[in-house]
Order: structure tokens, then C-alpha cells, then sequence
């Protein structure tokens, strides 16, 4: 299923204000409250958006550094995997060419930065370490709309869904989808009980 004009609406009101109500965003995108409030849980659900968090601008984080490393390839996707579990770096960028990590590392102090360079060489070959002076832009790059892809599974039957328009039904803030109407019935029938409580306790 891909973006329509309506989800992409959404996202460029969300990119200038994370922190819009859905009756500013209504009142920016002209679309109704209850289909943006539909359309962002479908995104939510979909993993599309993963979270609203705050974008800080200067912030003493200690000392950050650039360090690009050299895994054995076969060991990319797993070192990286475990590289990204660290509190201490903020992103890891799989690289073509010389390296093939490149790791953004926040540490209290320059000091740091060796005893941090030694336990990362238990993972591949350091092969430099940049201390950052200033961040003059960080950003998370746009995302090209037009190649998006949401990613909704049936909540009957775990197929995809790609009817533009999934057949949803919505109980207190939960909205379910299917990916058909004989799902949706199917699924009706068969928690009948469930949905009346969940009615009843909403
Ligand atoms: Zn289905």
C-alpha cells in the first residue's frame, strides 16, 4: 500500500510541528480529525513512524566522534546489529568503500575516547577516530514520500494488505485492518464476545 496524498499531508504537517495537535493539523492539511487520527495510527502500526521525540538543538553531549572501522564482511550485518544496541553511539551507517562501518560516538570526554576505541576493536578493525569541534547541521534526511510503502499486515488472516482502502474496524483507540471484508467479518464473528466487552468497558 502506498502513501496517498492524504498520508503525505499529515507527515509535512508532523515535519514542521511534531508537536501538532490533530485540530492543528486539521486545520493546516484540511483533512478531518478522525482521518488523521486513522491515518497516523496506521502509520504508527506499520513501523512508517516510530515515534515523536524531541529534536534538541544545542545540547552539551560530552564529546562526539566519528570512528570508521573495518569488519570482516560476512560479520556487517551482526556487528552492526550489536553496535547499534550501545547507549553510546548514535548511529551506525553500513559504508561502501574503505570502511565499512562508520559509527557516531558520544562520550563524556576526549578522554574517553581510547578505553571506548578498544572495546570497539573487539567488533573489527578501528581504522580512525575523529573528534567532532561543532555540529553545524544534523537532520534526519526527508524521506522520499513518493516511495514509501506502508507495510499493514491483516489482522485475521496475516496477509498483506493492498486495497488502498483497508477495511478497518475500531474499538475504543484500537483500530484493526483487514484485507478484505471477509476477513473483517471473520474476525467480527469470531471475537464477537471480546469486542462486546471492549465496547462495554470503553
Ligand atoms: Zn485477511
Amino acid at each position: 500500500m502506498k502513501l496517498d496524498k492524504v498520508d503525505t499531508a499529515i507527515i509535512a504537517a508532523l515535519r514542521s510541528d511534531g508537536r501538532a495537535s490533530l485540530r492543528e493539523i486539521a486545520r493546516r492539511t484540511s483533512i478531518s480529525t478522525p482521518t488523521i487520527s486513522s491515518r497516523l495510527s496506521r502509520m504508527m502500526k506499520s513501523g512508517l513512524i516510530r515515534n515523536f521525540v524531541p529534536v534538541f538543538g544545542t545540547l552539551d553531549v560530552g564529546t562526539a566522534a566519528i570512528v570508521t572501522m573495518e569488519v570482516p564482511v560476512a560479520d556487517v550485518a551482526s556487528v552492526s546489529e550489536r553496535l547499534a544496541r550501545m547507549d553510546k553511539i548514535s548511529s551506525v551507517l553500513v559504508t561502501a568503500g574503505r570502511y565499512n562501518l562508520t559509527l557516531r560516538v558520544n562520550l563524556e570526554s576526549p578522554a574517553d575516547l581510547q578505553g571506548f576505541l578498544l572495546e570497539l576493536e573487539r567488533y573489527g578493525r578501528v581504522r580512525d577516530s575523529i573528534v567532532v569541534t561543532s555540529i553545524v547541521k544534523e537532520e534526519q534526511p526527508a524521506p522520499r514520500l513518493d516511495e514509501v510503502a506502508i507495510n499493514l499486515k491483516c489482522n485475521f488472516c496475516g496477509g498483506d494488505i493492498t486495497a488502498p482502502r483497508p477495511y478497518t474496524f475500531k474499538v475504543g483507540p484500537i483500530r484493526y485492518y483487514f484485507c478484505c471484508r471477509t476477513c473483517r467479518r471473520s474476525y467480527l464473528e469470531k471475537y464477537s464476545e471480546r469486542i462486546k466487552r471492549m465496547k462495554a468497558g470503553a
